[in-house]
C-alpha cells in the first residue's frame, strides 16, 4: 500500500485528507502530496530489482493500491552522456536525459499516467485535461489503456501531429479559439460542472507527483551522486517544480545526501515571464499576454506554478534564462547532428540556453551538467524545417553525380 499521508498547502501548511481537492480553503495556495517519510524504506537494494519504469518509486507516489495503477511502461529513459556536443559547448561531462523515449514521445507520459491512475483510484470514470499538445496525447494515451473517457481542450494553432495523436487514442479532442490561459479556464469550469477529473486541473496535486521520477532516475542513473547543473524547460514550471520536490526527497529518505544541484530554467524569449522576473529580481511573475514561440509547449503566458518555480531556481543558485526562436532551431539540429536525439523546440530550448550560459561563463568546463530533452522532434515537424531532398531518377550515374563520388 501506498504511503501518502496528507495534501498540504504549499502557502500555509493546512493539511487536508488526499481526496479530489487542489486549493487550500484557508488561503487558495496550491496543494502538495505529502508521504509518511519517516516509514518508507526505499533502498537501493529494492529498487535494484524492480522493473525500468516510473512505478519502482511507488512508496513516493501518490497512489494507495498498486491494483489502481494504469502501466504504459513510462520513464526510466535514457540518460545519455555526450561527448561529441559537450565537446562543441566546451564542456567534459553532459548528459541528455532523453525523454523524446516515452511511449507518447514526451515526459507529460509521467504526470499523466499518474493523474489518471489516481482518477481510476478515486473512482472518477471520465478524465482529461488542458494542454499545450503532448498533455494532450499522453493522457489520452493513459485513458484508452485504463477504460476511461478522457476529453482534452488545446487552444487553437498547436501543432498537427499532437491533436492527429490525441485523437488516434480515442479521446474526444475540444479545440477552443484561444490562447492556453483561455483553454485552462474553460477546462476548470468544465472539471467542476461536469464532474471530469482534469488532470492538471483538479487533480494537479496528484498529477505533479509523476514529473519528479525524473528527478528521481537522474540520480539512480548517476549512481545516486548527483550532477552539478539541470537544465529544465518550463511552461507552467510544474515539471521544474516537482523535480525540485523529488530531489528534495530523496535528500529527506536518505538515498541521497544532499541537494546541491544548481537548477537552470529555460523558457522561449516570446514566453518568458519567470525568466524576465529572475532578471529583474522580482518576487512576483508579471503574465505575458500573447505568448509568440515556436515552442508551442512552453506558450503559457501564466504560468501556474511559475512563481514556485522560480523560488526553487534561486534556493538551488540556478538560473533562468531564454533562448530566442533561431536559436532554439539551430540547438535543435545541433542536438540532433551531433547525438543522433531528435528533439522538439521545448525539449531543444535546454541546449540553446546550455550554450547561452557556457558563452556567459555561468557553467565551467567540468561541471557536470544535465539537459531535459522533454519532447519529440516528430511532433512539431512542421515549425522545426523543411528537409533538405535531392529526388532523383534510380540511375546510378545520376546519384555519383548527386553526392559528388
Ligand atoms: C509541458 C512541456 C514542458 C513544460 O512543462 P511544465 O510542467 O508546463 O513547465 C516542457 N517540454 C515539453 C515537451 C512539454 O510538453
Ligand atoms: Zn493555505
Amino acid at each position: 500500500m501506498g504511503r501518502i499521508k496528507s495534501l498540504k498547502c504549499r502557502e500555509c501548511s493546512t493539511e487536508y485528507e488526499p481526496t479530489l481537492k487542489y486549493v487550500c480553503d484557508e488561503c487558495f495556495g496550491p496543494l502538495d502530496v505529502i508521504y509518511d517519510y519517516d516509514a518508507i524504506n526505499l533502498t537501493k537494494d529494492k529498487l535494484n530489482i524492480r522493473s525500468r519504469n516510473l512505478w519502482r518509486y511507488f512508496e513516493l507516489l501518490p497512489i494507495l493500491n498498486p491494483l489502481n495503477i494504469i502501466d504504459l511502461t513510462v520513464g526510466f529513459t535514457p540518460l545519455i552522456k555526450c561527448e561529441k556536443l559537450g565537446k562543441i559547448l566546451g564542456l567534459n561531462q553532459l548528459y541528455i536525459k532523453n525523454d523524446t523515449l516515452n511511449p507518447t514521445y514526451s515526459f507529460k507520459d509521467r504526470p499523466a499516467s499518474v493523474g489518471v491512475s489516481k482518477a481510476l483510484e478515486l473512482g472518477i470514470s471520465s478524465v482529461g485535461c488542458a494542454s499545450t499538445g503532448n498533455l494532450a496525447a499522453a493522457t489520452s494515451a493513459c485513458a484508452a489503456k485504463g477504460g476511461l473517457k478522457c476529453y482534452v481542450f488545446i487552444p487553437s494553432g498547436i501543432e498537427r501531429a499532437k491533436i492527429v495523436q490525441a485523437s488516434a487514442y480515442g479521446a474526444y479532442v475540444i479545440e477552443v479559439d484561444g490562447d492556453y490561459d483561455d483553454v485552462n479556464r474553460l477546462a476548470s469550469q468544465a472539471a467542476d460542472l461536469f464532474n471530469l477529473g482534469i488532470v492538471n486541473i483538479n487533480l494537479r496535486p496528484y498529477y505533479v507527483e509523476g514529473s519528479k521520477t525524473l528527478a528521481f532516475e537522474i540520480a539512480e542513473q548517476l549512481n545516486w551522486n548527483l550532477p552539478d547543473h539541470i537544465i529544465i524547460p518550463i511552461g507552467s514550471g510544474a515539471l521544474l517544480h516537482s523535480m525540485c520536490k523529488g530531489f528534495e526527497e530523496l535528500e529527506r529518505i536518505g538515498l541521497i545526501n544532499e541537494f546541491y544541484t544548481k537548477i537552470t530554467g529555460a523558457q522561449p524569449e516570446g514566453c518568458s515571464p519567470v525568466v524576465k522576473a529572475f532578471k529583474n529580481g522580482n518576487e512576483e511573475i508579471i503574465p505575458i499576454e500573447h505568448p509568440d514561440t515556436i515552442a508551442k509547449s512552453l506558450a503559457i503566458g501564466e504560468p501556474g506554478d511559475g512563481l514556485y518555480a522560480l523560488r526553487k531556481i534561486k534556493k538551488q543558485n540556478g538560473y533562468a534564462e531564454s533562448a530566442r526562436d533561431l536559436d532554439i532551431l539551430e540547438a535543435i539540429q545541433l542536438l540532433a547532428k551531433t547525438e543522433g536525439i531528435f528533439a522538439e523546440p521545448a525539449g531543444g530550448i535546454t541546449i540553446a540556453v546550455l550554450k547561452r550560459l557556457v558563452e556567459q561563463g555561468k557553467i565551467s568546463k567540468d561541471e557536470k551538467v544535465v539537459c531535459c530533452v522533454t519532447g519529440s522532434g516528430l511532433k512539431s515537424l512542421e515549425i522545426i524545417s523543411t528537409p533538405i531532398l535531392k529526388t532523383i531518377k534510380p540511375d546510378i550515374e545520376l546519384l555519383a553525380k548527386v553526392i559528388g563520388v
